[in-house]
């Protein structure tokens, strides 16, 4: 790892960091509340190096195996790290992602709740889970139908889980403020506090509507492959 590769890594991740803080203060709100998840999905553990070494310590991945592939060898040789699993989860992975996440996205039905309350009781460790919501009712997305939420956070309430808040991916190519001001209401009329929502172009846009988890890939490590 050279070092203009960490002075590159650091200043994207300043300046993202720099357009959350501005969006934050627009909205009235303390920017220190806003954690950014940088997404490292598809990029070698050469690349996410770099970024570590600017001081970043929290990280996404969409794919379990993927995940298993790079991060216990990177964890092994960097400073504490926490992983957010931000993609959708089979349920015969539940064991491996509770083993190696400290936060799930990607909660979206009844039998993926009870793999995961299943997989926690049996390794004694807990991860944060946000429950993702198809916010745009889009047929090909992961994520429950907003009518189906309130069943499903009951199932999950009771199976334990510790639900953390709501998740969403808005529909690509039109205007996200209505769908992340969506998803902020109906956390709130449930009682959720967390708001995982904003990826590359349109986190600043999240960061004003609530958001208080921001999933970034592409405006830290460049576009993927
Ligand atoms: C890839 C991905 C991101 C990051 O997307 P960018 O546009 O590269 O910032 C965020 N959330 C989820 C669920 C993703 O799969």
């Amino acid at each position: 790892m050279s070092e203009q590769e960490i002075l590159d890594a650091a200043a994207r991740r300043e300046a993202v960091l720099a357009a959350m803080a501005k969006a934050a203060k627009l909205a009235g709100r303390e920017s220190g509340n806003v954690a950014l998840i940088a997404v490292s999905k598809t990029h070698e553990a050469a690349a996410i190096r770099p970024l570590i070494a600017a001081g970043q310590r929290v990280f996404g991945e969409n794919r379990v195996q993927e995940a298993e592939v790079k991060w216990p060898g990177l964890r092994a040789e960097m400073p504490p790290i926490e992983l957010h699993l931000v993609g959708q989860l089979q349920s015969n992975k539940a064991e491996d992602a509770v083993a190696l996440f400290d936060a799930i996205h990607s909660v979206d039905r009844p039998s993926l709740v009870a793999a995961l309350a299943k997989a926690m009781d049996k390794a004694g460790r807990r991860p944060d889970c946000f429950i993702q919501v198809n916010i745009g009712d889009e047929p090909q997305k992961g994520g429950c139908a907003i009518t189906e939420l309130p069943g499903l956070l009951a199932e999950a309430r009771s199976a334990t889980l510790p639900v953390v808040g709501l998740m969403c991916v808005p529909p690509i190519d039109v205007e996200p403020a209505p769908y992340f001001a969506l998803l902020a209401r109906i956390a709130r009329d449930h009682g959720l506090a967390a708001l995982s929502m904003g990826m590359s172009g349109d986190f600043e846009t999240a960061v004003t509507l609530g958001a208080t988890h921001v999933r970034v890939g592409t405006a830290l490590f460049g576009t993927r492959g």
